[in-house]
C-alpha cells in the first residue's frame, strides 16, 4: 500500500511596522489552493510546491494529499481569526486519518497578532494532532527561529541563497530527508544556536563576497566535512518584532546529536563575528538619483528598499518618487510602483488618453512622506496578469489586480491594485516598458530584484528613505526583541 504524505503551505513574513494586519483576503489574493487544485496551480513551476509535485512524481510509492497551500505578501502580523482559519484547514485535514509523514512549507518569520512565535505554534499544533509521525519543514533564509520548533520538527531545511533561487532545491532536500527518515535511511537529530545580533537584511546577499556568502560557504563546508544532513544559516527578518529575532543556525545530523550541537555553535560563532559587516549605510533618495544619472551609459536602477513589498512595504511611501519629481530627469524613466486601488479604478474609468490631476502615495500612511500631487496622462490599462520570466518562481502566474500607467513629466508611473514587488521583468513588459530601453528605473524593491535585472542594469543604487522596511532599525520601537539585540 502506498505511504501517505500530507502537504501544507502556510507562509508569511510579518513586518511589525507595516500598518494593518494580514487578513483572509491577503492570503486569497496571493495564493489559496487545496487538493488537486494545488497540484494544477504549481505544476511545472520552480517553487516549493512545484518541487514537491516533481519529487512525488518520482516516488510513486508515496501518495500525496495537498491540504491548504497559501501564503500572503509580507505585511503586518497575521490576524488571529485568519491564523485560526488556516490552522483549521491544516488540522482538520490531518485529523482522523493515518499519515506516514507531514511536510510543512513555512517561512519562519510569521507573527500573528496574539503570538510573535507563530511558526513555532504551527508546528506545535500539528505535532499534537499527528503524534510521532515525522514532520519535515522548509524555511526561508529570513526565518526567526527558536530551539523548541527545531526540536519539535523531525527534520527541517532552509534556503541557502538570497535572492532566493533555491526554493525548489530546499523542498526537494526536505522531502528527501523526510521520506528517507520514514523509510529508515536517516535518523535526523536537530540542533539550534542563536546568533545574538539583529542583522539588517540589506547586506545579506549570497551572491558576490559579502558576509552571508561567506557564512553559506562555511555552512556548506561543515555539512560536507561532517557528513551532516543539513546546515542552514538564518539571517532573520529584523522587522518582525519577536523574542526570536536575530540570526540563527540550524543543523541536522544523522544520529549524532553532539556533532549537530557542536557545528551549530561553531557556525553561529562565525556569524556573530561577521555581524558588524551586515551594518551598512545607504545614500538618500536624492543622492541615489544623482548617482544613477551620473553613472556610465546603460540602464541605471534606483532601489527604494524601505517600501519593498517583499519586506512588508506598502507601495505607498513617497521618498523616492518625491525626489524623482524634483530631479525631473530628461531621459527615459519608469517608476514601479504605487498601489492605489481607487486611482487605478479612476484611470480605467477615464480611459487611455485621459489627463488626471491626482496625488500619488502617502495614502495608506502619512508617517512615511506626504502625498505628491501630479498631473498625468493615462497611457495604458491592463488586467495585471503575467507569468514570471526571471529566475525566481519562474513561470508562476502573478496577479497585480487591475493596473494603469500614468505618464507624469515623461516618467512612466505604474499603478496597481495589489502590492507586489516588481522583481520580474514581466512586471514592466506587460506595461509596455522594455527595461533594456530605459535610462533610469526607480523601483520599490530590494535584493531579490537583482536576480532577474542584473543582466539589464549597468548600475544599481540602493537608497534609504522613510518606510516600514527602512534600513536603519533605529527608527523602530521594538517590544519583543531581546533588549540586548535592540539597535
Ligand atoms: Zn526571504
Amino acid at each position: 500500500m502506498a505511504k501517505r504524505l500530507a502537504i501544507a503551505k502556510f507562509a508569511h513574513e510579518s513586518n511589525s511596522f507595516t500598518p494593518g494586519e494580514t487578513c483572509d483576503a491577503d492570503f486569497h489574493a496571493y495564493g489559496w489552493h487545496r487538493g488537486d487544485e494545488a497540484a494544477v496551480h504549481y505544476s511545472g513551476t520552480r517553487t516549493s510546491i512545484g518541487a514537491a509535485i516533481d519529487f512525488l512524481g518520482l516516488h510513486p510509492e508515496w501518495q500525496e494529499t495537498f491540504l491548504i497551500c497559501t501564503a500572503a505578501n509580507p505585511a503586518g502580523p497575521v490576524a488571529d481569526a485568519t491564523f485560526e482559519r488556516i490552522m483549521g484547514e491544516i488540522l482538520g485535514g490531518l485529523r482522523g486519518q493515518t499519515w506516514d509523514a507531514v511536510y510543512l512549507c513555512l517561512h519562519g518569520a510569521m507573527l500573528r497578532a496574539g503570538n510573535p512565535k507563530a511558526d513555532e505554534e504551527i508546528i506545535d499544533r500539528v505535532r499534537q494532532v499527528v503524534g510521532r509521525t515525522p514532520i519535515g519543514v522548509s524555511y526561508d533564509l529570513h526565518g526567526n527561529l527558536g530551539e523548541a520548533q527545531v526540536k519539535n520538527a523531525t527534520v527541517a531545511v532552509g534556503y541557502k541563497t538570497h535572492p532566493h533561487v533555491d526554493m525548489y532545491e530546499t523542498t526537494e532536500k526536505t522531502l528527501r530527508l523526510l521520506i528517507g527518515t520514514v523509510e529508515g535511511r536517516f535518523r535526523p537529530v536537530g540542533a539550534f544556536a542563536r546568533v545574538e545580533a539583529l542583522l539588517p537584511s540589506f547586506n545579506m546577499r549570497t551572491t558576490g563576497d559579502g558576509p552571508m556568502a561567506e557564512l553559506e560557504a562555511i555552512a556548506a563546508e561543515a555539512e560536507k566535512r561532517h557528513g551532516l544532513l543539513d546546515v542552514t544559516v538564518f539571517g532573520g527578518f529584523p522587522y518582525a518584532d519577536t523574542p526570536y529575532a536575530g540570526g540563527s543556525v540550524m543543523v541536522h545530523a544523522d544520529g549524532d546529536a553532539a556533532l549537530a550541537e557542536r557545528v551549530a555553535r561553531e557556525v553561529a560563532a562565525e556569524a556573530l563575528k561577521r555581524a558588524p559587516r551586515f551594518q551598512v549605510e545607504l545614500p538618500s533618495a536624492e543622492e541615489a538619483i544623482r548617482q544613477a544619472l551620473a553613472s556610465p551609459p546603460g540602464v541605471a536602477v534606483v532601489l527604494e528598499n524601505s517600501d519593498n513589498p517583499g519586506s512588508g512595504g506598502i507601495g505607498d511611501t513617497t521618498g523616492l518618487f518625491g525626489a524623482l519629481m524634483v530631479a525631473k530627469p530628461k531621459v527615459p524613466t519608469a517608476f514601479a510602483f504605487f498601489r492605489d486601488e481607487a486611482l487605478v479604478a479612476k484611470a480605467h474609468a477615464a480611459g487611455v488618453g485621459a489627463t488626471l490631476d491626482v496625488s500619488l502615495g502617502g495614502r495608506i500612511s502619512a508617517r512615511f512622506g506626504d502625498p505628491v500631487p501630479v498631473r498625468g496622462k493615462v497611457t495604458m490599462l491592463t488586467d495585471g496578469r503575467f507569468r514570471n520570466v526571471g529566475p525566481m518562481s519562474t513561470n508562476l502566474e502573478v496577479d497585480l489586480g487591475h493596473t494603469a500607467v500614468l505618464d507624469v513629466d515623461r516618467v512612466k508611473v505604474i499603478l496597481t491594485e495589489h502590492c507586489l514587488t516588481p522583481n520580474d521583468p514581466g512586471f514592466l513588459l506587460m506595461h509596455g516598458i522594455d527595461p533594456a530601453k530605459l535610462r533610469l528605473l526607480c523601483v520599490k524593491a530590494k535584493n531579490h530584484f537583482r536576480a532577474a535585472f542584473t543582466p539589464y542594469a549597468t548600475t544599481m543604487v540602493d537608497c534609504d528613505s522613510p518606510g516600514p522596511a527602512a534600513l536603519s532599525l533605529k527608527h523602530f520601537k521594538f517590544r519583543h526583541v531581546p533588549v540586548a539585540l535592540r539597535p
